[in-house]
């Protein structure tokens, strides 16, 4: 624990800290709320992820969705594709071979199911969520980042900063859950090691906004691999941009028809 943090006092309190405003720590912390428990979300960002990145709801995340009274609202922001990834030397050429995810057709899970699955990106899905929280009693506080971790025994001591005013400060909590993604703070601090299996590659992914669906025959695949030389390795996801951001969320947004990209490496 750094020496400076250590006379603060606590200046809040809850019964769970969940650390990271992702699908993880929105789902924990509404999860927590729902059964009336004091919960406090913390997110370094000043808003929901701007990338659309995952689109594959589950059959069962959907049923869990739908007990929650959100389903129709994520599903606003889904695009119908077929739970598979093609290889073609263009999205417009007929593909070579498509590999299925494992997903349910919609005939087999509506056989088991009142749900079923969902292609909704994140960038829909996780402003839908805080939503949800926040109507549900949840408090969040963005552009917090949490940097220092104790455990007394009794309670967890997290040490907070804010991002903007670089002010430092204490939060008393029962239980934290580390929602914190790959890089977790709270894994660290927890003395959680990690086995490094090495990359697996370096992939940039570039979000862009094109009105395609009317040039593809029949429904997109979820993921669409193009093998046309000098753009191997290119892999398009569909996704509807719907904007993403709610009123009072404080969601940066990449403005209409701009690209964004970043660059990140995948670990096996
Ligand atoms: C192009 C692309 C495609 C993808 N496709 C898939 C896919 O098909 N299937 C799949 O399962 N996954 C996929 N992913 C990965 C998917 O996005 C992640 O699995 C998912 O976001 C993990 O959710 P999470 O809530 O665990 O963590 P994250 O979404 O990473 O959320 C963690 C949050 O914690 C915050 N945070 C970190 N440290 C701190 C701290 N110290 N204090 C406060 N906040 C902190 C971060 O800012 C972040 O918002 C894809 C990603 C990309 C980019």
């Amino acid at each position: 624990m750094h020496h400076h943090t250590r006379d603060l006092i606590a200046t809040e309190r809850c019964d769970v800290l969940v650390v990271g405003a992702g699908p993880a720590g929105l789902t924990a912390a509404i999860t927590l709320a729902r059964y009336g428990i004091d919960v406090l979300l913390i997110e370094k960002h000043r808003g929901t992820s701007p990338f659309p990145k995952a689109t594959g709801v589950s059959t069962r995340t959907m049923e869990l969705f739908r007990s929650w009274g959100i389903e129709q609202q994520i599903r606003a922001g889904s695009m119908r594709v077929r739970p598979v990834m093609t290889f073609a030397r263009t999205l417009l050429d007929e593909p070579a071979f498509a590999v299925p995810f494992g997903y349910p057709t919609d005939e087999q899970a509506l056989a088991q199911s009142p749900c079923t699955p969902c292609c909704c990106a994140q960038d829909h899905l996780e402003p839908v969520l805080l939503q949800h929280l926040y109507g549900v009693g949840g408090r969040v506080r963005f552009g917090v980042e949490l940097v220092d971790l104790v455990d007394t025994g009794d309670a967890v001591l997290a040490t907070i900063r804010d991002e903007t005013t670089a002010a430092v400060e204490r939060v008393e909590a029962a239980y934290v859950i580390g929602a914190d993604g790959p890089r977790s703070t709270v894994r660290a601090a927890a003395g959680i090691g990690i086995e490094d299996l090495g990359t697996i590659g370096d992939f940039v992914s570039v979000t862009f906004r094109a009105h395609l669906t009317h040039r593809l025959a029949g429904l997109p695949a979820a993921i669409n691999t193009v093998e046309m030389p000098g753009a191997e390795g290119v892999s398009c996801r569909p996704a509807v941009t719907t904007g993403g951001s709610t009123p009072g969320s404080g969601i940066p947004r990449p403005a209409n028809g701009s690209m964004t990209g970043h660059r990140s490496t995948a670990s096996s």
